[in-house]
């Protein structure tokens, strides 16, 4: 999509320091990172957020949760200690860019609620 800052670094447009990318997926080092491991995980598709997920969309929704979170998180070195996902989803849920993509964040203690 024209002007979508997530599209152009899926089309190689934009550098990102990539660390796992497939037919599907790339995932790449968040900008400004809110933890020592930090990255976004983002369909190559562009689909606003996790709002507008359709049915067509399940194999993507799989693979990204059952493939590819847990193998990041195996491979950054934070499957053993935990880590958190997070969607933020539209204005009140604090999404600043609007291509689905979701936060990968670890290797600190994580606390709640989230601000
Ligand atoms: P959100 O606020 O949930 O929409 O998350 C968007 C995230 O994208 C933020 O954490 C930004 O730091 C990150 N971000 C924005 N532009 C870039 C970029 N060019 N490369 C890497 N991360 C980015």
């Amino acid at each position: 999509m024209a002007d979508c800052i997530f599209c152009k670094i899926a089309a190689g447009e934009i550098p990102a320091q990539v660390v796992y990318q497939d037919d599907a997926v790339i995932a790449f080092r968040d900008l400004s990172p809110k933890a020592p491991v930090h990255v976004l995980i983002v369909p190559r598709k562009h689909i606003q957020s996790v709002a507008h997920f359709t049915a067509e969309d399940s194999e993507l929704a799989a693979h990204i949760f059952v493939d590819v979170v847990p193998k990041l998180a195996a491979e950054l070195g934070v499957a053993d200690g935990g880590f958190r996902l997070v969607m933020n989803t539209g204005k009140n849920g604090g999404q600043s860019v609007n291509h689905l993509h979701v936060h990968l964040l670890g290797g600190r203690k994580m606390t709640w609620p989230p601000g």
